[in-house]
């Protein structure tokens, strides 16, 4: 059952910064409720919350589910040699190919069996779309059990961005996402959460992500950075998710090469995850998909900070920092009178200044309009003054583009279908 918008009560905090000629200030306030869908509750009337998946069969194993030692094993164990490994490694991390006819260097013989072995498809192309003159591309992916997932390829001046998915569908629930209507179907293996990047490369290598200014001579072009913001909760996934993050950012031929600092685990704060995250020894970016500061409308909007509060998500997102010595991401969707009040910019900053300077930056994302629904993204001088009460306080913000969003690929609305 949707939640029923119930009035909101006078905040304690933060209200009485609301200056008398701010436009925030004079918004009403929404609250969060399913639109055209129910939300599955617990029986006590809370979203219901998925961390386990479903008993399910897992994807055949795959090269890239793999350690090194592991495939050196494999290869032997197949009577090749060792070295046979490193070549299967270049074809598949450098050329982004797995098709018997392109391992020339292998024996002609077993090129068929090995592939068959070591590379069973896992991502099926269904559906393709383009938008923003064919710089963003949205793939719909069929799995070997028919789940479906996406991801979104994604150029822009100096980088090629993917967005990745890392879940079958999302156990979080949120009540503004298009992808976490349907639940948990199952987490992602490793090698669908690789392959995604190595089919995204492939299309890039046959100039299928158009718009590219590479001269002759140029490197060629592929994926510089990831972002884990397509379907699922990343750190709901943790084990499969940190390997996909090691296989990327191992250098070629063994990985993919990728810089640590290009990839963004983002999160709806996974308290406990977020710590261990911080203890890897990977210096991604980290984003805390916060959404709102109170946790009278988080408990709503974010489900699961039912069970960990906004401070306790900023205290994580802190530690992260401190651990790291990377600067943490703040993503805030803005949503029309729901979390768009200047009080709650105000709030917002003095909650990131009371942890210390200098540690964290904030994303404000217009939330895509849906027109005449209560997700709608925040008016223009409305984002305007959010941003500005943030940075008068100290806290840098930029607000994020929503490339995609004319074929739903933008954050909140991947719901794979055909
Ligand atoms: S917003 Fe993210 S965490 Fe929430 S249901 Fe959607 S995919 Fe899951």
């Amino acid at each position: 059952m949707a939640s029923t918008p119930r009035p909101q009560s006078r905040p304690t905090s933060g209200a009485e910064q609301i200056k008398a000629t701010s436009v925030t200030s004079r918004a009403r306030q929404v609250r969060p409720a399913a639109e055209g869908w129910d939300q599955a509750r617990t029986p006590e009337g809370r979203p219901l919350l998925q961390f386990k998946q479903p008993r399910v069969t897992q994807p055949p194993k795959h090269w890239a589910d793999m350690t090194q030692d592991e495939r050196v094993a494999k290869v032997k164990e197949l009577g090749l040699p060792a070295f046979r490994a490193k070549q299967l490694n270049t074809h598949y991390f450098t050329h982004y190919t797995s098709d018997p006819a392109d391992m020339t260097d292998l024996p002609k013989e077993r090129r068929e069996e090995l592939v068959a072995e070591l590379f069973p498809p896992l991502l099926t192309e269904v559906k393709r779309l383009e938008t923003d003159n064919g710089d963003t591309i949205k793939f719909l992916w069929r799995l070997f059990d028919g789940a479906l997932v996406e991801s979104v390829l994604m150029r822009y001046p100096g980088r090629i961005t993917l967005c990745v998915s890392s879940q079958c569908g999302c156990g979080m629930n949120c009540p503004f996402c298009a992808t976490g209507q349907a639940g948990l179907t199952r987490n992602m293996s490793t090698a669908e959460i690789v392959d995604q990047v190595v089919a995204a490369n492939r299309a890039i290598a046959r100039g299928e992500l158009r718009g590219s200014k590479r001269a002759e001579g140029d490197p060629a072009e592929r994926v510089t950075n990831i972002v884990f913001m397509g379907m699922g909760e990343p750190l709901a996934n943790y084990k499969r998710v940190m390997a996909a993050l090691r296989t990327y950012v191992e250098p070629q031929p063994n990985g993919l090469g990728m810089s640590a600092r290009n990839i963004t685990v983002s999160t709806v704060g996974l308290v406990p995850a977020i710590r261990k995250l911080a203890e890897e020894d990977l210096p991604v970016t980290f984003a805390l998909s916060l959404h709102a500061p109170d946790d009278e409308l988080r408990d709503d909007l974010i489900p699961v900070n039912d069970r960990w509060k906004v401070d306790e998500a900023l205290d994580a997102a802190y530690e992260y920092y401190e651990k790291t010595g990377r600067r943490v991401s703040i993503e805030y969707a803005l949503i029309k009178d729901m979390n768009d009040h200047g009080w709650r910019a105000d709030l917002l900053a003095r909650k990131l200044n009371a942890r210390g300077r200098g540690w964290v930056h904030v994303n404000p994302i217009p939330l895509n309009p849906t027109p005449g629904s209560i997700w709608t993204a925040s008016e223009k001088d409305v984002t305007a003054e959010f941003i500005d009460r943030l940075e008068s306080a100290g806290i840098p913000a930029t607000l994020r583009d929503t490339r995609g969003e004319e074929i739903d690929g933008a954050c909140g609305q991947l719901a794979a279908t055909e």
